[in-house]
């Protein structure tokens, strides 16, 4: 069985496309954070969280380290879903040390 797949012409690949098609979509609306959290957990992505939502994870017992290099990262929060200047970035500690 082969995987469908969709081309697309060039005309539709502009820049701005391009650029926001490696973006990741975020949550799904109606997931709660929790499960879309735990699921990149198990991923071993990386994981941003903003102030609020840090104490909420806990990342000691899912393997996860802050890096002391990236004290602070702008992004939207993992959590939330709220755009931070001020995130704290959490990768995995078999990870941690390829960045
Ligand atoms: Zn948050």
């Amino acid at each position: 069985m082969h995987a469908l797949t969709i081309l697309k012409g060039k005309d539709f690949w502009t820049a701005r496309r391009r650029l926001f098609a490696g973006v990741s979509p975020g949550r799904r609306p109606g997931r709660l954070p929790g499960g879309h959290i735990a699921d990149r957990a198990d991923l071993k992505k990386a994981i941003t969280l903003c102030r609020d939502c840090l104490p909420k994870f806990s990342s000691a017992k899912a393997g996860y380290v802050t890096k002391r290099n990236l004290p602070f990262v702008s992004g939207r929060c993992d959590g939330c879903g709220h755009y931070t200047e001020r995130g704290h970035l959490l990768v995995h500690h078999t990870l941690a040390n390829l960045m």
